[in-house]
């Protein structure tokens, strides 16, 4: 009705191994923290996805699921164990895979961000990755070119990459619109002196969409190159922009130069649609004990909301995605961490320190 906010819905599929216990400390730490940025609270939908969904519904990524996450503005996805389905699932694209390519989640915004206390080797670092996700030399996932690979002779394998202009365009816009609410700098990530054709067009059409940025800063580097910066001096850095295959390395390159896997989000999104997801995966080793970090979790539900929040201008949103954001920063630095970080604390004793820190802001 006229006047009253935009009530969101964001879907809630747990996955496999540690999935559950994270998931729903996400949603725990996500609902105090619009409690506490006085933003109206949101509508959770749990959907089945992953070995659940295999027992339930005989799909390890339910139609349904895909249906109903299309009525949804957004959801959070937990890691699966896609190893550990029976055939035929475990041959098929995996859920995250299947997901991302149904709504051409094309921009994968990986944040490498050290947090105090939590052993990074770039201290300091505060970078974001902004990845292309649908094309390069990773042709199997991408819609234009099948497989991408083939063999001519049983001793001749070929792959093609593919870059276009479109895509070249939506990520570098991503890349700007976040480095304009940032420190305003964007690292073009390329190999134009031997790719000339393929990563020579991402550059050029990255230096073509910041000239509608002029307060923002670029410069671009060979990927080789790149990684000896990051190494040197990661603390530098504020947005990177790259395509597929490079952006799939770099990411964890910088990810294990700010720390920890346990504290490590990530975004994937589409223009009208966002999945929030952490960096690692399912740890079926330490399934169901209570010892798993939620942390990475937790600040990917942030980045969705700040994402939410941005996309609708709905300040309350991006407050609370701050005080998610503050919330797990101060429990770290208090020296209340999970026993990956060498810490005691459990996944739910973690998740209420958290909690209690949002509400005493
Ligand atoms: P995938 O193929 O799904 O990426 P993986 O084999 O790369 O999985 P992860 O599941 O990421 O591995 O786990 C690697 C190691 O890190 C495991 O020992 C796991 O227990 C640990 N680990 C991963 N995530 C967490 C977490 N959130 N909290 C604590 N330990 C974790
Ligand atoms: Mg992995």
């Amino acid at each position: 009705t006229l006047g009253s906010p935009h009530r969101y819905a964001l879907g809630v599929l747990y996955g496999d191994g540690i999935g559950p216990e994270i998931v729903s400390a996400a949603v725990l730490i996500a609902d105090a923290a619009l409690s506490a940025a006085g933003a109206a609270p949101l509508t959770w939908q749990e959907l089945p996805l992953g070995l659940r969904a295999i027992e339930e519904c005989g799909e390890a990524t339910p139609k349904a699921t895909l249906a109903a996450l299309a009525e949804t503005d957004g959801w959070l996805l937990g890691p699966h164990d896609s190893a550990s389905y029976p055939e035929p699932f475990r041959s098929e694209l995996n859920p995250s895979g299947t997901i991302r390519k149904h709504f051409d989640l094309y921009a994968n915004v990986r944040p490498a961000k050290a947090f105090e206390g939590g052993d990074a080797l770039a201290p300091g670092a505060d970078l974001v990755i902004v990845r292309e996700n649908t094309e390069g030399f990773y042709a199997d996932r991408n819609t234009h070119l099948g497989t991408g690979e083939f063999m001519p002779t049983p001793d001749v394998a070929i792959a093609m990459g593919i870059i276009t202009r479109t895509a070249c365009e939506r990520i570098a816009r991503e890349a700007f619109e976040l480095a304009s609410r940032r420190r305003k700098r964007v690292t073009i990530v390329h190999k134009a002196n031997v790719l000339k054709l393929t990563t020579g067009l991402f550059r050029d059409v990255c230096r073509e969409i910041a000239r509608d940025y002029p307060d923002v800063a670029v410069d671009d580097f060979h990927i080789d190159a790149m990684t000896v910066h990051l190494v040197r001096r990661a603390r530098e850095f504020d947005v990177v922009v790259t395509e597929n295959m490079f952006g799939d390395i770099l990411s964890d390159l910088a990810g294990e130069l700010a720390g920890s896997l346990g504290t490590a989000p990530s975004l994937n999104a589409s223009r009208d649609r966002a999945m929030a997801q952490a960096a690692h995966g399912s740890a079926p080793d330490i399934a169901g004990q209570d010892v798993a970090n939620p942390a990475a979790m937790i600040l990917s539900t942030a980045m969705l909301l700040e994402w939410l929040g941005t996309r609708h201008q709905d300040e309350a949103l991006v407050r609370a995605a701050r005080i998610v954001e503050e919330g797990v920063g101060s429990t770290l630095e208090r020296g209340i961490r999970t026993r990956d970080m060498g810490g005691a604390a459990g996944c739910r004793a973690f998740t209420e320190a958290v909690a209690a820190s949002i509400g005493q802001l």
